[in-house]
């Protein structure tokens, strides 16, 4: 079969590799849409996980299974399936601890284009089918069930993480596909003000549809100052992180509110260390509570997810700007994400 790969760090390509090998327990399965990730421009062009020799890429992806094992239940070959990017061990302590993504492992709930080939190939391999796979139902596109996998899991994360209340001041630091989904997310859970923080118009003008009331431009100066002046000086209760580098935590801190919650769902990929800024926090005796986590995964997290798309609660669809059809564009599609011209938010490559 052919695929997608990364060859090494900075180089990509098309291989052939045989089919994948699958267990009692497992799926075989073909895509019909994909998406590239951010974090694929990190794993080939930032080393972000360690080099990888002819490793395919890609972990967003819903498919038509094509063969189980013996022990599979719930799936059959033709179902079209949504697949999670974070497909964990279910058997595992880690899970018995409430934290599936890091199955064995931190961050080992994360397989495809990670520690085995991901979803841009002409067949993948999927562990524990029954766990990790959930049934696409008719009424929804393609192209919007294909940000669930990753997108939305993880920008709903970022607002779970943050624990929006009702009324919840909110600021969401990058309006990127998962910041966007932040948004949506935080309003979804009953924040009243969320305050955008971004500069394309695209991306702004998606921001407010999924529930920005304020539009923050990170490129008209210093963004703490613009939220203190927005806010009277007083903050905000939550911060969500989904985009910019490392300076983006202290400025979370020095603008959340004593009590509030930070959340990051941003890949944080250069320097040793993340700078708290000290007074700020109150000398460690602020009570501002920092959390970062990895999108979840499995079946369950696909299963609602899906049901807020079929009950109208948010249209992910908006977050698709670009569509392909053909297998042969995954590689377009992939450079799109890796140059992000202002037009962009997410490309998807249909598998006709
Ligand atoms: P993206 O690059 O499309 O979006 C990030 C946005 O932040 C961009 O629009 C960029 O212009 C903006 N930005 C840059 N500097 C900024 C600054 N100083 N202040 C505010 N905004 C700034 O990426 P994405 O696909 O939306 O993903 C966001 C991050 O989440 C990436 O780092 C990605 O690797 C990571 N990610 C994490 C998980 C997870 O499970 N936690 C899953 C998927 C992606
Ligand atoms: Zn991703």
């Amino acid at each position: 079969m052919k695929g997608f790969a990364m060859l090494g760090i900075n180089k990509v390509g098309w291989i052939e590799k045989d089919k994948p090998n699958y267990g009692p327990y497992d799926a075989l399965v073909r895509p019909l849409a994909i998406s590239p990730c951010t974090s694929d421009i990190h794993t080939v062009f930032e080393g972000a996980i360690g080099d990888r020799n002819d490793m395919i890429l890609g972990h967003e992806a819903v498919g038509e299974v094509v063969e189980v094992g013996s022990e599979v239940k719930d799936f059959k070959p033709g179902d079209r399936v949504v697949v999670p990017a974070i497909t964990p061990d279910w058997r595992s302590i880690e899970v018995q601890k409430g934290f599936h993504q890091h199955s064995n492992g931190m961050l080992a709930g994360w397989k495809f284009s990670n520690f085995k080939d991901g979803v841009f190939g002409e067949f993948f391999h999927v562990n524990d089918a029954d766990m990790n796979l959930a049934h696409l139902p008719e009424d929804i596109s393609l192209e919007s069930a294909v940000m669930l996998c990753d997108m939305m899991t993880t920008g709903f994360h970022g607002a779970e993480l943050a624990d929006i209340e009702m009324g919840s001041s909110v600021v969401v630091i990058g309006i990127g596909p998962v910041g966007l989904m932040a948004v949506a997310g935080s309003q979804l859970r009953g924040a009243g003000r969320i305050m955008a923080v971004g500069s394309r118009p695209v991306c702004v003008q998606v921001a407010k549809e999924y529930g920005a009331t304020d539009i923050i431009n990170y490129k008209d100066g210093d963004i703490v100052d613009q939220v203190m002046k927005l806010t009277n000086g007083q903050g905000v209760d939550r911060v969500i992180m989904a985009g910019g580098g490392v300076e983006t935590l202290a400025q979370a801190v020095k603008m959340v509110k004593p009590g509030g919650v930070i959340s990051n769902v941003n890949y944080h990929g250069s320097g040793e260390n993340l700078p708290i800024p000290r007074a700020e926090w109150g000398c460690g005796m602020a009570h501002k509570t920092i959390r970062g986590g990895l999108c979840p995964g499995g079946r369950v997290r696909m299963e609602m997810l899906i049901d807020l798309i079929r009950y109208n609660r948010v249209d992910p669809g908006k977050l698709v700007t670009h569509v392909f059809h053909g297998f042969d564009n995954v590689e377009k599609a992939l450079m799109l994400m890796k140059d992000k011209p202002k037009d962009l938010i997410k490309p998807v490559v249909i598998i006709d």
